[in-house]
């Protein structure tokens, strides 16, 4: 018979999101009356803002007649639309032909992966976004989990003791470094100060970073940097990959896009844009083209508009629970507040108890579901994640519960 894929069987527990949905059921059966309301899982809540949703309804319905319809659309993605990720989102410091439209940020960190094979060293911000990690399993960077985390992974510990941001010489050269900013789920954002020191590591040391900027659309303070694209040297050094998911709510839409500079190369000089472009015409045939639509209508006034907006309305949600948690009962009880206004998730550390322990106290007083801190990595144990993406009433109903809290 078949073997299976090693990595899979490297895998261990499940995949967090899953764990926490099956408390949650568990709970509802056996709390049939709880009204549970979730600030879990970082999926948005709003509905499409009507000038991006029209834009692919008029899109859809044109497939419908001979002069709109299209098949299969150019290999990098449609060409208008990665000139006005360039210009609109880059100010034009990367070029459109740098630019390649995916189905999500996720699926590239996927694909990603291949490009470096399984010799590859790997170094993740932790806590990371699960699919850092559990990608490198799969696809054998990363070997079986010994208890501390898996082997072949440099976990690099981001805590309020070292500001967020980690002791980058605990990486090993030719590293893949996976960094997150705004980061799921600190909410922690890099200093322009410390992405250059990233950047600068990365070179001296042959390390490639992949650059997550899912949350770019969320930093409303301007010191801070939106893309590692504004950090000197980076070209060099980094791909970054984005997605209209957070910002337009396009999380069932799905579309992305990742930025691959062409100065950057492999040890043998080969640009490693050629390769990804191979991936991404060989192992993936383009985003959809009502997605690109939607992308398109994004990216003008009308629709750049429409983002702020939804993003203002998480963000508002973000400062609402910052201020149920900021409470003197809870900063008597020890508890801290890490969220600086610039991501949807606030992470919150209960001193001396256990992340999967505050999650069941929240969901069983409040009917709250949380994200155990532990579930994105060793370093966030004690913690537990809220995310503001939820309806407004839902939040300020979460929030009343949430005042009441004895831990
Ligand atoms: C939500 C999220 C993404 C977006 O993934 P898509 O596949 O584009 O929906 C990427 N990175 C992080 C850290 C996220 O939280």
């Amino acid at each position: 018979m078949i073997k299976r894929n090693t990595g899979f069987s490297n895998l261990t527990a499940g995949y967090l999101f899953p764990e926490i949905a099956k408390r949650r059921r568990e709970y509802a059966a056996a709390h049939p009356d709880a009204k549970i309301i979730s600030l879990g899982i970082g999926n948005t809540t709003e509905p499409l803002t009507p000038h991006i949703a029209k834009a692919m309804s008029d899109y859809a319905l044109s497939l419908g007649t001979k002069e709109g319809y299209s098949g299969y659309g150019d290999e990098q993605g449609n060409t208008a639309l990665r000139e006005k990720i360039a210009s609109v989102f880059y100010k034009d410091i990367v070029r459109a032909d740098e630019v390649f439209i995916s189905d999500g940020a996720k699926c590239d960190i996927g694909r990603i992966q291949t490009l470096f094979g399984r010799d590859v060293n790997v170094a993740v911000q932790d806590p990371a976004y699960p699919v850092y990690v559990d990608g490198s399993v799969v696809y054998g960077a990363a070997g079986a989990n010994n208890g501390n985390g898996y082997n072949g992974i440099t976990y690099m510990s981001c805590s309020p003791e070292n500001n967020f941001f980690p002791d980058l010489s605990k990486i090993k050269a030719n590293s893949l470094i996976y960094f997150c900013s705004p980061n799921n789920p600190t909410g922690a954002v890099a200093s322009r100060e410390q992405l250059k020191s990233l950047v600068d590591y990365a070179n001296k040391n042959g390390c490639i970073i992949i650059f997550d900027a899912a949350y770019f659309c969320f930093i409303r303070d301007d010191k801070l940097p939106k893309t590692i694209f504004e950090i000197e040297g980076s070209r060099t050094c980094a791909i970054e990959v984005n997605s209209f998911s957070k910002p337009a709510g396009f999380t069932g839409v799905r579309l992305g896009w990742s930025i691959v500079p062409s100065e950057l190369v492999y040890e043998d000089g080969t640009p490693v844009k050629n390769d990804w472009n191979r991936v991404m015409t060989t192992l993936f045939n383009g985003a959809s083209n009502i997605a690109q639509a939607g992308g398109l209508a994004a990216l003008d006034d009308e629709g750049l508009k429409e983002m702020k907006g939804l993003v203002d309305y998480y963000l508002e949600n973000a400062r609402l629970i910052k201020s149920v948690l900021t409470a003197d009962s809870f900063k008597n009880a020890g508890v801290e507040v890490y969220s600086d206004g610039n991501a949807p998730y606030l992470w919150v550390r209960f001193p001396g108890k256990k992340s999967w322990d505050i999650f069941d106290a929240i969901l069983d007083q409040c009917h709250v579901v949380t994200t155990p801190g532990s579930g994105f990595g060793p370093a966030g144990e004690s913690f537990v994640r809220f995310s503001s993406f939820g309806h407004r009433a839902d939040v300020e109903e979460a929030c009343k519960r949430l005042a009441n809290l004895k831990i």
